[in-house]
């Protein structure tokens, strides 16, 4: 059965996804693949196609390059009030649109729809956020320097390029290029080929409100090819690259050659160290509700639990109960807790590791396999729970999926231990009621973040990044990722 026939489709939606074939969108208008390459889009809920977005080829890309750095002047030029004004009206058509946002996102991306509605006011309130800091930076420091009358100016750097993944394709947009904008840099955007279409409304909502064409640029392809092609022009000022470690390797390698600055947020395999004298039941709630958020596919999540041996038999028996109550079904159902994971690839992901773990000793405790959403042919899978050592494969590498691996520790040290004893270093939280401790774990154990009694906490100001294998050059969030896209220039005289 139909998405559309068991869950009736706003019509600004469908008036969207009638544009398809959907163009990329660069300096203010449509901007097809010459050849007419497509990409099938596909709702992972249903497994039903819901348009095409056009293949960019290499070319394009640079084109689009060229067209947001000839923006660049204008916008960079303008007035901190008058850009503020323009991002700021921005921000609301987001808000006021949140309802076809959210829908769009939750068919392309399989995101629970009320989830992509949070997703969609992060996007908005991100944007205001840096241009409130935008609007109080004082953008010349003056210097103490005896024999000398000097200061450092900041300014935009140009044209900023983006590269996101499928998992959070709107709310990282918004958390990617609100400091860029802000700071007076012109962006080019590149979605996951399997996520694109909320970006692509971005564009054209930029359009429709007054942003200055070629301050906003989509550019939609595969990663190989149009991903590659922008981390490969040299014209680009700075590179933002979210996603996988491996392709984050390709990137900075790229960058490096052409020597742009680039930052790089990458994937993790966070802990939760769970103490003795916790609620039990409350933090195995709080757990589970994180490991089956979005499915799982969330780079922070703690996806190694380190249970102290004493509460270790009661917190499986919780999270064992409160996993197989979880509903799973489509999207756009308000009855769903839990949806599909992105594609068919990502499913044989999940499920591989599960066998590849059980097949190394560790125990199924609960869960495993497919899910059966009745009228879909969704990605759906279960959630799960493996439990054994953790030199194990599904303790050490990404699944990226509703997947967590429990384990038993005896001491403070040891559970710090085995938190460290990983390649990532993005998220870990500690969960106690003695506070010491838990700011002692907390500060430890070796990541970009660190929460207690609670995990996946963002708050816009502080700042969240990854560390190793997590991520390198800098971070989102916070007056220090503004300070990114502007570049210095110390200015010097010397006294008479
Ligand atoms: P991915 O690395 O496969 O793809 C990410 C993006 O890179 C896509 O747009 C893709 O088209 C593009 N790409 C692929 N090959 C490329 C190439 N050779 N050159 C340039 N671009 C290329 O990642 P994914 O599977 O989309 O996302 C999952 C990963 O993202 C996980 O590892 C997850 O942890 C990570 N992630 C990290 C954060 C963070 O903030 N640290 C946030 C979300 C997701």
């Amino acid at each position: 059965m139909s998405v559309a026939t068991q869950h009736k489709l706003l019509p600004e939606v469908e008036a969207f996804l009638s544009q398809s074939p959907l163009a990329s969108f660069v300096g203010g208008e449509h901007f097809p693949n010459a050849r007419g390459n497509l990409i099938a889009t596909i709702d992972p809920g249903s497994g039903e196609k819901i348009a095409d977005i056009h293949d960019l080829d290499a070319a394009e890309i640079d084109r689009a390059v060229d067209i947001a750095s000839e923006a660049f002047p204008a916008w960079s030029g303008m007035s901190q009030a008058e850009r503020s004004s323009i991002l700021l009206k921005l921000a609301d058509a987001v808000e006021e649109r949140k309802p076809i946002i959210a829908q769009i996102e939750a068919l392309d991306a399989g995101k629970i729809e009320s989830q992509a509605a949070g997703d969609v006011q992060n996007f908005a309130d991100t944007l205001r956020y840096f241009v409130g800091l935008a609007g109080k930076i004082d953008k010349r420091t003056k210097l103490d320097v005896p024999g000398h009358e000097a200061w450092t100016v900041k300014q935009p750097w140009g044209a900023c390029a983006f590269i996101f993944p499928w998992n959070f394709p709107f709310l990282l947009i918004g958390w990617g290029i609100s400091p860029a904008l802000a700071a007076g840099n012109t962006v080019v955007i590149k979605p996951a080929e399997d996520t694109s279409l909320s970006a692509i409304y971005l564009a054209q909502l930029a359009k429709e409100i007054g942003v200055p064409d070629g301050v906003i640029n989509v550019v939609t392809g595969r990663g190989a090819t149009a991903g590659a092609a922008l981390t490969n022009n040299n014209k680009i000022k700075r590179m933002s690259f979210t996603g996988s470690p491996e392709v984050g390797q390709l990137v900075g390698e790229a960058c490096g050659r052409n020597l742009v600055p680039v930052k790089l947020e990458l994937g993790g395999k966070g802990a939760a160290v769970v103490f003795d004298d916790v609620d039990v039941k409350a933090t195995a709630e709080a757990l589970v509700g994180a490991i089956t958020f979005h499915t799982g596919q969330v780079c922070c999540d703690a996806t190694r639990w380190l249970i102290h041996n004493d509460v270790y038999d009661e917190f499986v028996g919780h999270c064992k109960e409160l996993m197989e109550k979880v509903k799973i079904g489509h999207p756009l159902d308000p009855n769903s807790e839990m949806g599909p994971v992105v594609n068919p690839k990502q499913r044989e992901r999940v499920l591989g590791y599960q066998e590849k773990g059980t097949a190394e000793g560790a125990e199924c405790l609960c869960g495993g396999g497919t899910a059966t959403v009745d009228g879909f042919e969704g990605n759906y899978v279960k959630p799960t729970l493996l439990g054994g050592s953790l030199d194990n494969v599904a303790a050490r590498e990404e699944i990226f999926g509703p997947v967590a691996y429990v384990t038993a520790f005896n001491t403070e040290d040891e559970a710090i231990a085995m938190a460290n004893d990983t390649d990532y270093g993005l998220a870990n939280s500690v969960w106690t009621a003695d506070s010491e401790r838990a700011n002692r774990v907390a500060e430890a154990m070796v990541a970009g973040n660190s929460w207690i009694n609670a995990h996946n906490v963002f708050a816009h100001g502080v700042p969240y990044g990854g560390v190793n294998k997590s991520g390198v050059g800098g971070g989102v969030l916070s007056i220090e990722t503004l300070m990114d896209y502007y570049r210095s220039t110390s200015v010097v005289r010397p006294s008479e």
